[in-house]
């Protein structure tokens, strides 16, 4: 090999070395790829998760009952999963709530021949959006991610040989929530208003609210028994227990912030004292909505 033909290749392998760290700081890191799996809970309802809040579908020869409907990039995937499960067409889609991984799906679910159904002020907010948690207001929905059978009482389906009750719940996760019990089957699908991971979120700037937070998990209670599967809009399928658990651990939260907010203390100061500690590794996924979680109960007490 000659002198030059030695640097060079020492040149290369510089480059390709300088290329190398220049690729690893700055490359992004491509995403996985989402996979939508379902999982049979009972009866002929299944968990569909892919990306975002879970899917709850009820299949059967009258066709496919779908609560909440993921983000517009997955539909075709989810799609995919439930022709695995029944042939029939996707006939209706119940909104648990506003936010975008329950709703993004929507237009495409909508073109598909499906109805999609949702209490008034979801409707509302997708027309005209609240500005998210960046305080940027994102664009209004297209008008066919609309629902377009608007309910404000509880309402029955029968469908599949199934009981399908839907309810609207009182504003708490956000003013547009609604759950859904498969009677049948025994499920009850909360919607964010209840995740068996992480503290509540009461998203204020779209209507949610710490009493009806409690007065919804009260509807739970009274919706599930021993047995029911609880189909969370985040976390892993549970029981009635945990939505106990879970209602005890917002009341004994929320009476700790309203003392020492009594006492005059300030948001910040009621943050650093993590009144939330003793529940945080039982409740899970602290650190992301623990202090959130504080600061919303504290500028929801009056
Ligand atoms: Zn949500």
């Amino acid at each position: 090999m000659s002198a030059r033909t030695v640097l060079g290749a020492r040149l290369t392998a510089l480059c390709l070395l300088a290329w190398g760290a220049v690729a690893s700081a700055q490359a992004p890191v491509p995403a996985p790829p989402v996979v939508v799996t379902t999982t049979l809970l009972a009866g002929n309802v299944y968990a569909v998760d892919g990306q975002g809040g879970r899917i709850s579908a009820l299949v059967g020869p009258d066709g496919i009952f779908l609560v909440d409907a993921q983000f517009p990039a997955v539909t075709e995937k989810i799609v995919a999963a439930l022709r695995q499960l029944s042939t029939s067409p996707i006939k209706l889609v119940v909104n648990s709530h506003v936010h975008g991984d329950h709703t993004g799906g929507n237009e495409n679910f909508a073109k598909l021949g499906a109805t999609i159904m949702a209490q008034p002020n979801l409707r509302l907010r997708l027309v005209k959006p609240s500005p998210g948690a960046n305080g940027q207001v994102p664009p209004p929905a297209p008008a066919a991610a609309l629902p377009t059978l608007i309910f404000d009482k509880p309402f029955t389906l029968m469908m599949n040989g199934e009981t399908v009750q839907i309810v609207p719940l009182t504003p708490s996760h956000t003013d547009g929530d609604t759950a859904v019990k498969f009677v049948s089957a025994d499920v009850l699908a909360t919607g964010d208003v209840f995740r068996s991971v992480g503290y509540p979120n009461i998203d204020r700037s779209n209507g949610g609210t710490l009493k009806g937070l409690l007065e919804s998990m009260d509807t739970f209670l009274s919706l599930a028994g021993p047995n029911t599967k609880v189909s969370p809009g985040h976390g892993d399928i549970t029981n009635r227990a945990a939505l106990q658990a879970h209602k005890d651990v917002i009341i004994t939260v929320r009476d700790r912030v309203a003392k020492m907010k009594s006492q005059g203390m300030t948001v910040e100061q009621i943050v650093a004292t993590k009144p939330t500690a003793d529940f945080d590794a039982k409740v899970g996924n602290a650190a992301a909505s623990a202090d959130r979680f504080v600061q919303q109960v504290f500028a929801d007490l009056r």
